[in-house]
């Protein structure tokens, strides 16, 4: 079962402790609860030298999702999991409409004003703010996860394949082989080579398969400049037939598949830039980051027999990997990044022209929307308790999301703050969604 985090009364870090465990603390009175999200404790005494075995935060991150999670590399026991859901796309879009926005306005109110855009640049190793929202999202994560519990060590994907290891020397002239680690490696390679479809018919989504394009049958050679990909259709179509037969009907396909390659992968397009910047940012944390590529990630996972998944993706991350990994009742967390509120000062239409009043204060009466409240309504039209994210609004009476819907009007003298919004909502697997209005 995921674990509580647990601090003692100077917030200093100490093992995680199983749920019942956690249950029984509070019960005696010994702790109190210092986080929702992730469930952590805070002890009511101060534990002199605490013993505690170091956990490794291992991250698999991805554009839309990133996978966390905590491992005890000594027992291979999984402490922690969850999936973090980036907003790139949202701030992608957020941008555009104001960019959108402001072009308007320059033709119609601030035209005859001189341009003041050509003395900005950006600053070197800048990334695109949906970019580095990702990056940040992620830092962020390890730091509160360092917080919370001992962590001594990182694990990062940081490369699709990887093809420079030490027994392979180079990508070229050298001989797969198939089930082992390199395989894997080459695998990914040729994906990403070949843009995940099938040479010989385009088809996109579906089991595609390593294929010579000079048969093996005929002489053809196992190097990664002989592979391609084909979906199991054309791969049975093909057999052992030579390339130039098979494509005899379509010679601009043939051209183009026998000109991709020989040509290996430009270094660009394997590498991920976001991938690098975060490394370098978890660097600079100060604690031993481990790297592992994409091969070796599948490699890890289809060895030990787990399906994939963006936490278990995770877990399988790097050669620090434990043997046998144990997951049993692990429910990862599920967050997902919604940000601080927007920084625009008044919601514009379509056109680009105001649509609302200015806007007002962030905090009503010690609510700010995002915040995770409990209210319990003792009279009129809405009694009832109520558990969810308020919406604030300044006359007094807030909107609340729970798991059934969202309730209007809910007066803040009813409201009870249970967790501040920290810029992300959380989900603990399906347990969370189950629970009555009442919990
Ligand atoms: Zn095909």
């Amino acid at each position: 079962m995921a674990q509580v985090f647990v601090l003692d009364t100077n917030k200093q870090p100490l093992a995680p402790v199983h749920p019942g465990r956690a249950r029984l603390l509070l019960k005696q009175g010994k702790a109190a609860v210092y986080r929702r999200y992730p469930f952590t404790l805070i002890l009511k005494s101060t534990v002199m030298q605490p013993t505690c075995s170091p956990l490794r935060v291992k991250i698999d991150p991805g554009s839309k999702t990133t996978g966390l999670a905590l491992v005890n590399d000594a027992s291979g026991e999984v402490v922690w999991a969850a999936e973090l859901t980036h907003r790139g796309e949202q701030i992608k879009r957020a941008l555009d409409k104001r960019r959108a926005a402001r072009r308007s306005r320059r033709q119609r109110t601030t035209r005859y004003r001189p341009p003041r855009f050509q003395n900005r640049h950006k600053r070197k190793g800048t990334l695109p703010p949906s970019l580095e929202s990702r990056v940040s999202n992620v830092v962020t994560w390890v730091r509160r996860l360092a917080r919370l519990c001992p962590v001594s060590a990182i694990s990062q994907e940081l490369v699709r394949f990887d093809m420079q290891t030490e027994d392979h020397p180079e990508i070229t002239g050298v001989e797969y082989q198939q089930g082992t680690l390199f395989g894997y490696e080459v695998r990914e390679y040729v994906l990403l080579k070949w843009n995940h479809q099938c040479a010989y018919c385009d088809a996109r989504d579906v089991p595609l398969e390593l294929e010579h394009v000079h048969p093996r049958s005929r002489n053809g050679s196992n190097r990664v400049s002989n592979l391609t990909l084909a979906c199991t259709a054309c791969n049975r179509c093909k057999d052992t037939q030579d390339i130039r037969d098979f494509l005899a009907h379509d010679p601009a396909r043939l051209a183009r598949i026998l000109a991709q390659v020989k040509t290996p992968l430009r270094d660009a397009a394997a590498v991920n830039m976001t991938r690098w910047v975060l490394y370098e940012r978890l660097m600079a944390l100060g604690l031993p980051v481990e790297v592992g590529s994409g091969g070796l990630t599948k490699y890890n996972r289809v060895t030990r027999g787990l399906p994939k998944t963006h936490w278990l993706d995770a877990v399988c991350v790097g050669k620090s990997t434990p043997e046998q990994v144990k997951i049993r009742g692990i429910v990862p967390l599920q967050i997902v990044a919604t940000g601080h509120g927007s920084r625009q000062m008044c919601g514009v239409d379509k056109h680009g022209f105001p649509r609302t009043g200015p806007k007002q204060a962030k905090r009503v009466r010690g609510f700010q929307t995002g915040d995770l409240v409990r209210a319990v309504v003792r009279s009129g039209a809405r009694q009832g308790t109520y558990v969810g994210k308020a919406a604030v609004r300044t006359r007094g009476s807030f909107n609340i999301t729970t798991a059934q819907g969202t309730v209007t009007d809910i007066h803040h003298r009813w409201c009870r703050l249970i967790a501040r919004a920290d810029g992300y909502t959380y989900q603990q697997g399906k347990e969370e969604a189950a629970l009555p209005p009442t919990a």
